[in-house]
């Protein structure tokens, strides 16, 4: 049995045909095109979608459904897109009504760290957990929380948007207006907002962290207290959650050692419980397709 995947992004949006065992039978990548309305939008998926169905000699009553995987903020309830900041032209728009002109296969939305987190439930790091938070570091900060078996999506889909925990509210204004999040602190922009002010010039969190890696003690500083920012979020989700591991990916975990051996010494010191200090914290094992196995996992897996 299949399931299609679609993950918009601010800048592209991928769909594929997913079957039970995970595997990416067919994909494509559109331009997440802001010029144009999000029906319009709709309507080249809904092509690109029977596009993939014809080549694949599978028709639409064999799809399972259609699972889609959105930046949030969203409206699950009422099968919306809320207010993602990357996604303007999407503002409010009823994506699942508007696939559903075209499809008559159920179909589920979540915001994309919610379906990223399930994915690795599925396939992933977190076969074998039960209680877990993933937890995506990239321009921002984004979690899904999986706990006594579940996802935990909240009313209206929005659980998990971590990055917005206030930890540091003497640090300055994040773009939702509360003064130190998470993710103010703790994500690759924040590395290069903050190299970028030591070096008076501008730099990505990539050039900051290989200026770091080649001896930079300035930036190696700064990282550091990056990593120790990332640690500082883990045991509040340790504290809050009690899960069995935390998973974590995101562009900026790709940094790798450097970056969860600083996570995994913070939590070992300072999560409350004697077995929160010693969560496995452990990279999430998806990352090409990510997005649209998670997607395609709302339709294969009950959650
Ligand atoms: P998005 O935020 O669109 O989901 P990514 O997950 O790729 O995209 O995250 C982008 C962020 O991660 C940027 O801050 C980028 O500089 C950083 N990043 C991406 N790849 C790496 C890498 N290999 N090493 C360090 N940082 C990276
Ligand atoms: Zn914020």
């Amino acid at each position: 049995s299949y399931a299609i995947g679609i993950d918009i992004g601010g800048t592209k949006t991928a769909i594929g045909l997913v079957g039970a065992d995970g595997e990416v039978r067919a994909k494509v990548s559109l331009p997440t095109d802001q010029t144009v309305t999000p029906e319009v939008m709709v309507d080249r998926m809904a092509a690109a979608i029977q596009d993939i169905l014809t080549a694949q000699g599978i028709t639409e009553a064999e799809l399972l459904g259609i699972g889609v995987g959105a930046p949030g903020p969203l409206n699950t309830k009422e099968g919306k897109i809320a207010e993602p900041p990357n996604l303007r032209s999407w503002w409010n728009f009823p994506v699942v009504a508007s696939l559903a002109r075209h499809f008559s296969r159920p179909i589920r939305l979540e915001n994309d760290a919610t379906a990223a987190a399930l994915a690795e439930k599925w396939l992933g790091a977190a076969k074998d957990a039960e209680h877990f938070v993933f937890i995506t570091i990239s321009t921002g900060i984004g979690a899904g929380i999986y706990s006594h078996g579940k996802l935990i999506t909240g009313a209206s889909g929005n659980a998990g948007d971590v990055g917005h925990f206030v930890v540091d509210p003497s640090a300055g204004t994040c773009v939702c207006g509360q003064k130190g999040c998470w993710e103010y602190v703790a994500s690759g922009t924040a590395v290069a907002r903050q190299a970028s002010a030591l070096l008076g010039r501008e730099v990505s969190s990539k050039e900051a962290f290989d200026l770091a890696a080649a001896g930079n003690t300035s930036i190696q500083e700064l990282v550091a207290k990056v990593f120790e920012n990332i640690g500082v979020g883990c045991v509040t989700l340790i504290n809050t959650f009690d899960p069995e591991k935390l998973v974590i990916g995101g562009g900026v975990s790709q940094v790798g050692a450097p970056m969860f051996d600083a996570v995994r010494d913070y939590v070992s010191k300072y999560a409350l419980n004697p077995s929160g200090r010693q969560t496995p914290i452990v990279p999430a094992a998806l990352h090409q397709d990510a997005g649209l196995i998670g997607a395609a996992a709302l339709v294969h897996i009950s959650y």
